[in-house]
């Protein structure tokens, strides 16, 4: 079991029991650090609040009183609660460090991470360097939204290990120390602005991924991107540049035919499963980050050729007499749909619509040339049949259930249509989650056969 190292903390605050929490709690009792623990809610992960006490943490539920900062001399905060809490306020005026549990993990294993933030794409590329690592029979770990709890995972690393991590904003403003050796800096859209309350902020909390890098490291970025291209001017480490307009001699670039790394060829872009330019950024961050780990061209090859996107990310589901099926269902804004929608030169069926957050879909209009015909639902069908009247569309329906949009799109689609799912709302108003929006039309493909 690694242990954390330079740390000189000795009565931390953990703050919110979820995952992170309890993962962070139980490594901190572990390296001997007192832990108090302290949720807003009551009554909640009874098994885990009782084994957490067990091993010796004060656990205070129910409300967040000012107390629970006397005596403390860290505070590791859960990445959702914002820094405007009473108790984070408090804290700031008393000096306390505030980081999140990312910072932990990098006090174990810094110089085995290889980190991935950015506004869109991050889940994705962490699949694809993950993948194409094992592919190369490099050893590696899964972190982070999709893997398991970064502190828990570095605790076991073997030294011959490498941690992928995918990293959000929200962790990334709680660091001090940390740094993957690799980081990719994907994108900087404007983004969780409730969260963050400025632009300046939140592409500050992105750059955090490469603030403590030195000359060691690496930084692959998006040159095609001119938030990221300047704000990595301030970086000191290696700089790995991927690009889909320009050729480059120092990192990952396309022409018509082919992908490449430096001079070398990897291979021929109509080799590649995934769909759209967007995911074509994700693969040229992914080949940089892993051809720096020592990836075979061979391994990339084998996961570009067979990997069709990470589940509801435009990820292909099925051909069924012709017709592709697509589910987008992680579309949950305009810009998601928009990527989604500018994958594709055939003939699309688009199903759309959901919650309401007041917004107009006017954005979209540009993108709807190659859409033939729209099945609407949820609480914005309405909306989007008047855009879809807008840009002329040849049929639009309102559909009850995702059972009913799909067996209408297949009945009025033809050999090499592409039927997509891709809804530019979230979900809340039908569905509990997007994942469970998209296993229903998932479920739905499957029927039409
Ligand atoms: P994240 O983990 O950052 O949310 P995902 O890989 O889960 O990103 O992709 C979520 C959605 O973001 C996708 O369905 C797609 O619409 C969009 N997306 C993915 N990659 C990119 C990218 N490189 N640039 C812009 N949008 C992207």
């Amino acid at each position: 079991m690694k242990k954390l190292r330079n740390f000189p903390y000795s009565h931390a605050l953990v703050l919110g029991l979820a995952k992170s929490g309890t993962a962070a709690a139980r490594l901190l009792l572990q390296n001997g650090v007192n832990v108090r623990v302290n949720d807003k809610q009551a009554n909640k992960q009874a098994e885990a609040v009782s084994n957490l006490q067990t091993m010796g943490a004060e656990v205070i539920t129910g409300s967040h009183p000012l107390s629970v900062l006397d005596g403390i001399d860290l505070i590791v905060k859960n990445p959702g609660i914002p820094y405007d809490n009473p108790l984070l306020v408090e804290a700031e005026k008393r000096n306390l460090p505030v980081i999140t549990e990312i910072e932990l993990a990098g006090r174990m294993v810094e110089s085995s991470i290889i980190g991935i933030t950015g506004s869109n794409g991050k889940t994705t590329t962490t699949t694809l360097i993950t993948e194409m690592l094992r592919k190369s029979s490099q050893p590696v770990q899964v972190a982070g939204n999709i893997g398991f709890v970064a502190s828990e995972v570095a605790q076991t690393l073997k030294d011959e290990e490498k941690m992928v991590l995918e990293l959000s904003s929200f962790q990334l403003m709680g660091v001090q120390s940390f740094k993957p050796k690799i980081a990719v800096l994907l994108n900087i859209f404007k983004a969780h602005l409730d969260y963050h309350k400025t632009f300046e902020n939140y592409r500050n909390a992105k750059c955090n991924i490469f603030a403590n890098q030195n000359a060691d490291d690496f930084l692959v970025y998006n040159a095609d991107d001119p938030v990221v291209r300047e704000a990595v001017l301030e970086a000191t480490s290696q700089k790995i540049p991927f690009s889909l307009q320009s050729r480059l001699d120092d990192g990952a670039w396309v022409d018509d035919t082919g992908i490449y790394f430096k001079s070398e060829i990897i291979m021929n872009r109509d080799e590649i499963a995934l769909v759209g330019d967007h995911n074509l950024e994700n693969i040229l961050a992914a080949i940089c980050a892993a051809k720096l780990n020592g990836a075979s061209n061979i391994g990339i090859r084998q996961v570009l050729r067979t990997f069709t996107g990470v589940k509801h990310r435009t990820q292909f589901v099925d051909k069924v007499e012709g017709r592709s099926f697509y589910n987008d269902s992680k579309a949950t804004n305009i810009l998601a749909t928009q990527k989604a929608l500018a994958s594709f030169r055939q003939p699309v069926i688009l199903l759309a619509g959901g919650l309401d957050r007041g917004n107009e879909f006017d954005e979209l209009l540009p993108y709807l040339s190659y859409v033939k015909g729209m099945v609407l639902f949820g609480e914005t069908a309405g909306k989007l049949e008047k855009l879809a009247e807008q840009a002329e569309i040849s049929f639009v329906k309102q559909a009850e259930t995702m059972l009913e949009a799909v067996t209408f799109a297949y009945d009025r689609s033809a050999d090499g249509d592409v039927v997509l799912l891709s809804p530019a709302c979230a979900s809340w108003d039908q569905y509990r989650t997007f994942e469970e929006r998209g296993d229903m039309f998932i479920q739905a493909v499957h029927t039409l056969k």
